[in-house]
């Protein structure tokens, strides 16, 4: 492939999606049909613990983060599983409809599910929109826009001298000349063609 950061380009937001006892960072949102009660999908990764409560829970919730949001939120969601971390004692949530919501979001939408699309490595969760709030003003952050700011939002650091591999996801650093054979992410799972090289000056 010839340079597949192209696809950062595709418009995408960044959510907290949140279930029955658990909940991850999403970035794949799309409304996919008209109505009072559209259809929304949602992408999310099958190594994730989210994934699995999906399974048993026909209900989840989108919150939409903006530009603004505590960056610590992205971190709590995005680089932890709620297998062995509580991610909703470090954050302040809402509760609707029996969902935790995140209170400093723009906004939410609470959705049924009605179908799940397995492929290779995310299931599509298709719900219906049952419920929606705006809560506050402001910009939506988008993918790219966190792409772009992620070091700083993460306060990524690498090591003078050293050779590091930064995963473009969540901002993991790995030190070495080259990443181990079928190395995946530790932190968020994804694969090496995800890592970015960066030589440390
Ligand atoms: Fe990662």
């Amino acid at each position: 492939m010839k340079n597949k950061k192209i696809t950062h380009k595709i418009t995408q937001g960044m959510y907290v999606l949140t279930t029955k006892d658990g909940g991850c960072m999403v970035d794949a949102v799309s409304q996919i049909s008209a109505g009072d009660h559209p259809l929304i999908s949602v992408a999310v990764r099958k190594d994730n613990y989210t994934n699995e409560l999906l399974k048993r829970n026909d209900t989840f919730a989108l919150s939409v983060l903006q530009k603004e949001i505590d960056p610590k939120i992205i971190e709590v969601f995005g680089m932890h599983s709620m297998r062995d971390y509580d991610k909703f004692a470090q954050v302040n949530t809402i509760e609707i409809e029996h969902l935790r919501i995140i209170e400093q979001a723009l906004g939410y939408m609470i959705c049924k599910i009605e179908d799940r699309i397995e492929n290779d490595t995310h299931t599509l969760f298709i719900g219906r929109l049952l419920e929606a709030d705006v809560l506050h003003e402001g910009e939506a952050m988008s993918y790219e826009y966190y792409q772009n700011n992620k070091d700083e939002l993460l306060k990524v650091t690498t090591e003078t001298g050293k050779t590091a591999w930064v995963c473009t996801i969540c901002g993991y650093v790995y030190y070495g000349e080259e990443l181990p054979e079928n190395f995946k992410c530790p932190v968020c799972g994804v694969e090496a063609s995800l890592f970015e090289k960066r030589k440390g000056e």
